[in-house]
């Protein structure tokens, strides 16, 4: 069946054609970065381990953190910058209510469908051919970022930049930036050529479907462009890389999934509640969280179903408690963000993405059960 956005199986498993594509271009990625934008990180990191603003990070973490910055400006700085006034803090906080009041969600899902496009997208989106020109530009992409919930881990890493660059003369604002654009501009064409053949109806999806997102929640999530595709992709890549030791360090280890894996309707399936979220009771041996959940029993982890929006902070390691680890597995659009969350939060985690996406609620008029890679969980899971 042809994908909706993306397939990471589209050509064979995806242990044999994504998984080794993704490395390699990651490693691409990172080798050009060294004559572009790594400078400009190692500086970074250095005022972060210089103020101690937080534990020092790779890296790589901040190349892909810029890299991340320039694709985001290019998407939405012109719309972010444009707006004269919108209740940010409000907006920004009915994203935390929707993860602290699960029983709200699909009112406060409404509101915010509504006021997302009234406030934050007043007009066509439209790609931002400038640099941002002073610190204030990208101050009011923070703030846009945040307000749209969507972009809310993403706001949360950029306060610290902002600090950074708070302390270099205004004039090497532009500069920075052009640089980090350059590098966002060739990350766009090469990972069209190394990961496109993964992508190869996003933009169609995003064309067809602009008006019918327009006042709805999840439209960020939806409407993401092929070269978001592509940077999640290699974000997903770095962060594994990055956690991978402290992630085999746990001896307890959970696999969060999507509700969209589950064969049954949310209503009908049978999995036992709690604040955590969905323990499976194996109610239909086709589910393919059943499946992963006997996987589990032989491989030594536990599986739990999370709704969307859980809030991810229920992960975190209590003092005295001995660390627990996490596989995160979600669709390309909103993988790295619940990854940064868990980052966030001091949980050990690797991220595995699902194979398409696929939900009713999000993608499709009809909906199917989707699913992961069994062979990369296991490699990520046993090592
Ligand atoms: S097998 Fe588990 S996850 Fe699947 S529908 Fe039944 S209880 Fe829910």
């Amino acid at each position: 069946m042809d994908p909706i956005t993306y397939k990471l199986n589209y050509n064979g498993s995806a242990t044999s054609t994504y998984y080794p594509a993704v490395a390699a271009f990651t490693d691409l990625v990172i080798d050009y970065a060294e004559y572009s934008i790594t400078p400009i990180t190692k500086k970074y990191r250095h005022y972060l381990i210089g103020y101690r603003l937080e534990e020092p990070r790779s890296i790589e973490e901040y190349i892909f953190e810029l890299l991340n910055l320039g694709v985001l400006w290019r998407a939405y700085g012109n719309t972010a910058v444009g707006i004269k006034y919108a209740p940010f803090r409000l907006m920004a906080q009915m994203g935390e209510w929707r993860k602290t009041h699960p029983r709200l969600k699909p009112l406060i899902d409404v509101i915010r469908g509504f006021t997302l496009s009234f406030f934050l997208v007043p007009s066509p989106i439209q790609r931002t051919d400038h640099a941002p020109r002073s610190l204030n530009d990208l101050d009011r992409l923070i703030t846009w970022l945040e307000a749209t919930g969507d972009f809310r881990e993403d706001a949360f890493r950029y306060i610290r930049l902002l600090g950074y660059f708070g302390t270099l003369p205004e004039s090497f604002i532009p500069a920075i930036m052009k640089k980090v654009l350059v590098f966002t501009d060739w990350f766009a064409s090469e990972s069209l050529r190394h990961m496109g053949t993964y992508t190869p109806n996003v933009n169609a999806f995003v064309s067809t479907n602009q008006s019918g997102y327009r006042w709805r929640e999840d439209r960020f999530a939806c409407l993401r462009s092929q070269t978001e595709y592509h940077l999640n992709m290699v974000g997903a890549e770095i962060m594994n890389r990055a956690y991978r030791n402290e992630f085999l360090s746990c001896k307890t280890k959970t696999v969060l999934l999507p509700g969209c894996m589950r064969a049954r309707a949310e209503e009908k399936c049978e999995g036992i509640k709690s604040k955590k979220g969905i323990t499976c009771s194996g109610c239909e041996p086709k589910c393919h969280v059943n499946q992963l959940r006997e996987m589990g029993r032989k491989n030594n982890f536990d599986v739990m179903v999370i709704p969307h929006s859980t809030d991810l902070s229920q992960w975190k390691t209590k003092p005295g408690e001995i660390p627990s680890a996490v596989v995160g597995v979600a669709c390309l659009s909103v993988l790295v963000q619940g990854g940064w969350e868990l980052q966030r939060n001091n949980v050990p985690a690797q991220c595995i993405l699902l194979n398409e996406s696929g939900c009713k609620k999000h993608w499709d008029d009809k909906g199917f059960p989707t699913a992961l890679d069994i062979r990369e969980l296991k490699r990520v899971v046993t090592n």
